[in-house]
Order: C-alpha cells, then sequence, then structure tokens
C-alpha cells in the first residue's frame, strides 16, 4: 500500500495554543514533511459553546510565528485574513453540518446508531445511581428498545432528541498505536456516545471521523490524553466500513514536577514564550527533543528544523511523558543567539526595547543603531532570551546613582582611590576616540594597572557602571563612548571631594 501520507492539526478555537500541543502538532508536522506528506490544518469548532472570539487566528499566528508552513486548510493570508485552500474543504467543521447529520443517519439506517430521548433529569439519575453502586458512568442504553417506528413516531411528535452510537455487546475492540502499540478494550466499558447533539451539531467523535475519512487523512496525531476516546473511533470506523488511519498518540508533556503541564501552574501558552523573547527556531528543536530522540549515541543537540526532518523517525518517540525543562529550552534558546548575526539581533531586538521605559525614556544618542549594536556585541554572548536585552545593563541607558563605598577596591583609603580614578580618566583621556577599541582600551589600561589590576579597574568598573556586576570596564567604556565615560569618571571624583 503506497498511500499518501496526509497529518491534520485540528484545533478547536477554545483558547490559546499551548505548548503540550504544539508539541504534538509538530511531529505530525515533522513526520508529513519526513515522508513528502501533506500537513492540513481543519478546525474543529462544533462546541460553540466553548467558542473564544479571536482563538483561531491566534493559533494560526502562533503556527505561522514558528514557521510549521501549513499545505492545505485553514491558514493566514499574506494581511493576517483567515483562508481555506485545497480540494477537501469546507475545512471548518460548523461549515459541514449536513454532512455529519448524513452520516448520523446512515448509522442509524444500518442499526449502529439510534435516537435517544432521555431528559437530563433522567441521565442524572441514572449517574447518580451508578455513582452509589460503583459504577463507571454509563448511558443505560435504555432507549434503544424504541423500533425504528416508535423513535420515528416520537420525532414527529417533536420531542428532543440525541443520535448515540450503538456500542456492540460482548466484543473486544483492538487496535494498534505507532507508539502504544496494540491495544484492546472490552465493549462494555465503552459508552454510548453520543454522536449528534439535540441542537444538531456534531460531537467530536462523530465529526472526527467522517472528516479524517473524507479528507483522506493517514495518520491522526493526537495527544495522549485523547487514547480513550480511540475505540469510539475505531467502532465508527468498522460500521461505516471505512479504512482506519494509523492512530499515533503522543504522550504527554508533564512539568518538573511529574505532572501534567497546567495553564494555571505553568507558563504554557506558545505566545507567552515567543512574548518572552524565545527563537522560533530554538522552540523547534527544544521541542523536537521532548519525547523524541535523533537515536542512541547522537549527543548533538541543536539541530535546523530540516536536519531534524531528516532524522525524524517514530520509532524513537517515547512513551513515557516528557519532561519539560526550562533550563534546557534557555540553553538551546542562547546557542541560537549566539549565531545569530549582529544585524539579526538587533533587529529581533528593537520590539524588545521598545517595551522597557529604561530604554523608552533613554537619550536619543542612546538609541542609535551605532549604539545599541555595541550593547548588543557585550550582551549577546550572554543573552539567554530577548526579553533581557538590556534589562541587567540598565545603566548603558540611564543615568546611574550609586553609594559611593561600592567604588572602594578591598581596603584601599579615599586618597588611593581618588588617585585610581584619576589615573583611569587621564589613561581614557589619552587615547584618541579614531583608537576607542575594546583592545585599545585594554592595552592602556592594563598597562597602567601593573600588578595591581583590581585598585584600577574595580573602582572604575563601578564608575562606568555603577552596579555590583557589569561587563568589564574596558567593554563598559567602549559602549558608552569616550566623553560619556569621562563624565562618569567626573561624577565619581565628584562623590569622593
Ligand atoms: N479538536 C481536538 C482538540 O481540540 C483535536 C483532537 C484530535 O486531534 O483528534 O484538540
Amino acid at each position: 500500500m503506497n498511500k499518501k501520507i496526509r497529518v491534520r492539526f485540528a484545533p478547536s478555537p477554545t483558547g490559546f495554543i499551548h505548548i503540550g500541543n504544539l508539541r504534538t502538532v509538530l511531529f505530525g508536522y515533522l513526520f508529513a514533511k519526513k515522508n513528502n506528506g501533506t500537513f492540513i490544518v481543519r478546525i474543529e469548532d462544533t462546541d460553540q459553546n466553548r467558542e473564544v472570539e479571536g482563538a483561531l487566528e491566534k493559533v494560526l499566528e502562533m503556527l505561522q510565528w514558528i514557521n510549521i508552513v501549513t499545505d492545505e486548510g485553514v491558514m493566514l493570508d499574506s494581511n493576517g485574513k483567515v483562508l481555506e485552500k485545497g480540494e477537501f474543504g469546507p475545512y471548518i467543521q460548523s461549515k459541514r453540518l449536513d454532512l455529519y447529520k448524513r452520516y448520523a443517519q446512515e448509522l442509524v439506517e444500518k442499526g449502529h446508531a439510534y435516537p435517544c430521548f432521555c431528559s437530563e433529569e433522567r441521565l442524572n439519575e441514572v449517574r447518580e445511581r451508578q455513582k452509589t453502586e460503583g459504577e463507571a458512568p454509563k448511558y443505560d442504553g435504555y432507549c434503544r428498545k424504541f423500533s425504528a417506528q416508535e423513535a420515528q413516531e416520537k420525532i414527529a411528535n417533536g420531542e428532543k432528541y440525541v443520535i448515540r452510537m450503538k456500542v456492540p455487546e460482548e466484543k473486544t475492540i483492538t487496535f494498534t498505536d505507532l507508539v502504544y502499540g496494540e491495544i484492546s478494550i472490552e465493549s462494555e466499558n465503552v459508552d454510548d456516545q453520543v454522536l449528534i447533539k439535540s441542537d444538531g451539531f456534531p460531537t467530536y467523535f462523530l465529526a472526527v471521523v467522517v472528516d479524517d475519512h473524507l479528507m483522506e487523512i493517514s495518520h491522526i496525531f493526537r495527544g495522549d490524553d485523547w487514547l480513550s476516546s480511540a475505540p469510539k473511533l475505531v467502532l465508527l470506523y468498522e460500521f461505516f466500513g471505512w479504512e482506519m488511519p494509523a492512530f499515533v498518540h503522543v504522550p504527554n508533556v508533564i512539568s518538573g514536577n511529574g505532572k501534567k503541564l497546567s495553564k494555571r501552574r505553568d507558563s504554557v501558552s506558545v505566545e507567552q514564550f515567543k512574548q518572552d523573547g524565545y527563537l522560533p527556531e530554538a522552540l523547534i528543536n527544544f521541542l523536537a527533543l521532548l519525547g523524541w530522540n535523533p537515536g542512541k549515541g547522537e549527543t548533538q543537540e541543536i539541530f535546523s528544523i530540516a536536519e531534524i526532518i531528516q532524522k525524524f523517525d517514530l520509532a524513537h518517540v517515547h512513551k513515557a511523558g516528557a519532561v519539560f525543562d526550562l533550563k534546557k529550552l534557555d540553553w538551546i534558546n542562547a546557542q541560537y543567539i549566539k549565531k545569530l548575526s549582529l544585524d539579526e539581533l538587533y533587529q529581533k531586538s528593537l520590539e524588545f526595547l521598545a517595551q522597557k521605559d529604561f530604554y523608552r525614556n533613554a537619550s536619543d544618542d542612546k538609541k542609535t543603531e551605532e549604539y545599541l549594536k555595541k550593547v548588543l556585541t557585550i550582551e549577546q554572548e550572554r543573552l539567554v532570551n530577548l526579553s533581557e536585552v538590556g534589562e541587567y545593563n540598565r545603566f548603558f541607558f540611564t543615568d546611574i546613582e550609586y553609594d559611593k563605598e561600592m567604588l572602594r577596591w578591598k581596603k584601599i583609603t579615599d586618597q588611593e582611590l581618588i588617585e585610581s580614578l584619576e589615573k583611569s580618566k587621564t589613561v581614557l583621556d589619552e587615547i584618541p576616540q579614531e583608537n576607542w577599541e575594546i583592545k585599545t582600551l585594554e592595552e592602556k589600561l592594563f598597562a597602567a594597572a601593573g600588578d595591581k589590576k583590581g585598585d584600577l579597574l574595580w573602582p572604575l568598573r563601578v564608575a562606568l557602571s555603577g552596579a555590583q556586576k557589569s561587563p568589564s570596564p574596558m567593554e563598559l567604556a567602549w559602549v558608552l563612548g569616550k566623553s560619556e565615560s569621562l563624565k562618569r569618571l567626573y561624577f565619581a571624583l565628584a562623590k569622593l571631594k
């Protein structure tokens, strides 16, 4: 069988896209790309009560940001408008309602589904009784007893109803998952699932089967929290007489404390990672390694998306939940930041700087491209994410204020401190503007300091930064420029006199 590989991501527009969810999407995408397949986005919006305004656009925006390219289905055009592309549309379930009704009707006619007229009240009673008897909650099959004609009469009389699937008795349902292997479940543990609700909308179970079939989906990638719904889908495929796509249930992402990532406890929306200054390439790299490894003995950890696609293999997807390790993400992100050209880093940093008060309030000479590129040259090696730009070195943008005691190196006297700062001032003053480079600054300052480096360099460093911790005084002086450096030295001396 040489079936075309078609993988879909089927989000419900009920909220933001969760990082664990994105990891599952990524695995499906990698699998599709590895096998020259098609990656499709379908929107499952049949639960209209849970729909959140703008959520659909946000999900699509995040896919675009992270460079997961949709081949078919729902996507954004260049103006950010939602668009559908492909021969299997519509790709938005609320536009396909008639279809689901037709297929549900087909199941009723074949005897695999039946209308159920039970009231909410009766269903609650059944549930309560099962609870007190220690049974798992399940519909008791009451409405199975009506003949087709009786059911027709009730419907004609305007009785409200849903359509339920008729789960066969005493049947072992078996299917194979490409991660979990063969799974069997007895039909007595499977509920007569509602397929069409009383408002005429399908439930997830019917819609997903009809659409995956009609859209010729070859592999269903889902989070393993959906595993328990698989037997119902398997039965529906059997009822319709359709070939089952392959199941690939991907293990959940769990937080460091061993629990499933929680929206409340953990920072989990993809958008949050974007706002925190993680690069999409780094996030992809990190997510690909969450629950998958590129093979035994492989020690490389930084992979481009092209490399990941080339190496991706379902045989290396783990069954155990993958632990979300923020330290690892930080490390990977830092590696990607180091690899950026100065120009790229500058372009990407601007939107993050623009959000910071210390930057907005800085004087214009501290916002020029040349000045910012100097700051970034110093920071690039140390940055973990882009929202940190300037954050720990605010003294590059603001006036500084500090206690004069900070200037003191070990136990040197006020007089020695003044001499040290005077010496730095003379050294800096003598370096011509055109030689204002870190290397020259190092040469001259080291020569002047002799073997008492701390005596000269500590007071200078504090005078330039006003901070306990900062880059070296040479780096500081280079970024600040000659006149600002001298100005800060005068300021320090003034504190001592
Ligand atoms: N619409 C489901 C969701 O909201 C998708 C489940 C599936 O992929 O089958 O996650």
